[in-house]
């Protein structure tokens, strides 16, 4: 037998079966049983959520020898040949690749013949991409239909089939299939067909699906080929992620992955903007069912990082460039173009990136790190105890609504003070010797300060966007820097070397970082080893008082701030690695073709060429 894929094989075959479209199939299911089945119905809803499988199982039942309450059998003669594809009582058209007028003609001259069974059923799928010659005669037929015919319309897009089509069809509208629902067909599938699926393999399956059964089931298939999850680069989630560190060069690069693999820039645009509804819905604790709970721990975490102004914003011009991705040649420049405006908001003077600069600028300062020369100001240049304690309570964005986290992780403390009393035996900051000195590491204090005037500043936009929502709790082994959750602690851990190169240069010796999760206990992260090489100290529980471990010899001293640091340079930063772009289609019109044609009777004044 030829190789089906998990979405045929498991196809519902019986309105039992169907899952999640519990307002729908009862109603079907009992017309049949009461004889009250319409001439024509439209099925409208997301893709892969039953519309087909449940018209197939219409035209079985309209013509089933022994029904089960309004349910076909699926062992009679009638129920086979349907199920087979080879019944002359059920006829399937594509309307997407078949839109013509002559389709339609075909297809109607044959609706006033008979066939074997009681009901002809006609399923017309994607509906809405009928010419407008087609619709028109489609709409003659629906208006006097022969009587031993039902039409099955199906679409995604019921708003673009013609309103008379629509007037005259019966409309039932199919829904997203709840995550737990889906989980348990997936389990289902996974048991009958006797496949190796780890946990996460059927987490990826689900948020890969989103709600569709078809897409789910493609992708429990990608994991069983690929014998394990596969990475998601270029996806939607690689882009959300960049959006969330506001990586311009991150974002470019996973919309030219996606398309370089044949994904088309509005699709991908379009499932960028309902991941980012996910994301909005989680920052105002709006409903999640369609998760699963590990993608919804995930978009809590993704709308904390970026506060509901960034969302809102990210929404409205992702919006805006789906819609104007109608009117270009190259419907990625739009796309790009928003990413770019939504990562580098300081090239935007719009009163909206203006907002979403103070809102950054609140964030940074509620969790207590604010970049060097900011306009907030808090950040007292000169070492000793900084007086940052009473900026942190200004009253920023109200705080988020409880959210399922993976963990209680609590919300970044509002006042990084230098040294929280119970923490007092930690080396007090004015004590500190004088940097570069000796081996002993600086008091929190002291790194509070050097981090808020100079080091947080001097770091790469990728790792101050990390870094910005944390604060140093501790000064003991290693300075201990505080984040507000796992996920984020885990993802700062990738970029700890950049920042303790940065703290050696600022001090003139290593300060090995220790990351942990804010209000958690002060002993290292349990599911994190040190990395070998770092320098040993003493077992975190030892007081500052004694002696730390002598660092390797100490080297001579060096300047113990280097010059002046230079400005980020933000505008090159954020464009990322250009070795990981794409190279541009020779074919494609160039720039400047793209910009005259974007501004009808513009002139070309200065042609670089
Ligand atoms: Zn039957």
């Amino acid at each position: 037998m030829a190789y089906q894929t998990l979405y045929r094989r498991y196809r519902s075959q019986r309105f039992t079966d169907l899952r999640g479209q519990d307002h729908v199939v009862p109603a079907l299911r009992s017309a049949v049983r009461d004889d009250r089945v319409g001439h024509a119905y439209l099925f409208s809803g997301p893709r892969g959520t039953g519309k087909t499988s449940t018209a197939r199982i219409l035209a079985k039942s309209l013509n089933c020898d022994s029904l089960d309450q309004g349910d076909p059998c699926g062992i009679c003669e009638s129920c086979r040949s349907i199920e087979t594809g080879t019944s002359f009582d059920l006829h399937e058209l594509d309307a997407a690749s078949n839109n013509g007028v002559d389709a339609i003609r075909d297809l109607i001259s044959r609706a006033g013949i008979g066939s074997p069974g009681r009901t002809k059923v006609y399923i017309l799928d994607e509906v809405h991409m009928l010419s407008a010659g087609a619709s028109n005669a489609l709409l003659k037929t629906l208006e006097d239909p022969p009587a031993h015919v039902v039409f099955v319309l199906a679409t995604t897009d019921p708003h673009k089939v013609l309103p008379t089509i629509r007037s005259r069809t019966q409309h039932l509208e199919f829904g997203l299939i709840p995550a737990d629902v889906l989980a348990e067909h997936v389990r289902w599938v996974i048991a009958d067909a006797e496949l190796d699926v780890s946990e996460d393999g059927i987490a990826y399956s689900l948020r890969q699906g989103g709600g569709s059964a078809r897409d789910t089931l493609s992708a429990l298939e990608q994991v069983v080929s690929a014998g394990g999850v596969p990475a998601e680069g270029g996806s939607v989630e690689a882009i959300l992620e960049a959006l969330c560190e506001s990586d311009g060069g991150a974002a470019i690069t996973a919309v030219a992955e996606a398309t370089s693999v044949g994904r088309e820039p509005r699709p991908l645009a379009e499932d960028l903007l309902a991941g980012l509804r996910d994301v909005f819905l989680a920052a105002v604790g709006g409903p999640l069912e369609h998760l699963p709970d590990e993608a919804r721990n995930q978009v809590a975490d993704r709308a904390h990082r970026m506060g509901r102004a960034t969302i809102a914003r990210s929404m409205e011009l992702i919006g805006e460039a789906i819609a104007e991705m109608r009117h270009v040649g190259d419907a990625r420049i739009p796309l790009e173009v928003a990413l770019v405006r939504l990562t580098s908001p300081e090239l935007d003077s719009t009163v909206e990136a203006l907002l979403e600069r103070v809102n950054r600028l609140e964030r940074q300062i509620e969790s207590g790190a604010v970049p060097s020369g900011s306009p907030a100001g808090v950040a007292a240049a000169a070492p000793g105890p900084a007086p940052v304690a009473e900026a942190p309570a200004a009253p920023g964005p109200p705080p988020m609504p409880p959210r399922r986290g993976r963990e209680a992780a609590p919300a970044p403390a509002p006042a990084p003070t230098a040294d929280s009393p119970d923490r007092a035996p930690t080396a007090p900051a004015p004590a500190a010797a004088p940097s570069g000195s000796s081996g002993e590491l600086p008091g929190v204090g002291e790194l509070t300060t050097a981090w808020q005037s100079t080091v947080l500043g001097s770091l790469s936009n990728r790792a101050r966007a990390r870094y910005g929502a944390g604060r140093f709790v501790a000064s003991d082994s290693a300075a201990e820097f505080a984040l507000p959750n796992p996920i984020h602690r885990d993802r700062c851990e990738d970029l700890r070397d950049e920042v303790e190169g940065a703290l050696e240069q600022h001090f003139g010796r290593p300060v090995p970082l220790r990351l942990v999760v804010d209000g958690s206990p002060v002993a290292p992260a349990p599911d994190r080893q040190p990395d070998p090489p770092r320098p040993a100290g003493p077992p975190p529980a030892a007081t500052s008082d004694a002696p730390v471990a002598p660092e390797p010899p100490p080297e001579p001293v060096r300047e113990s701030r280097p010059p002046d640091p230079e400005p980020p340079d933000d505008d090159l930063d954020h464009i990322g690695d250009v070795s990981e772009l794409d190279d541009a289609d020779v074919t494609a019109p160039s720039t400047m073709e793209r910009i005259t044609e974007l501004f009808p009777g513009a002139e070309v004044v200065d042609d670089p060429s």
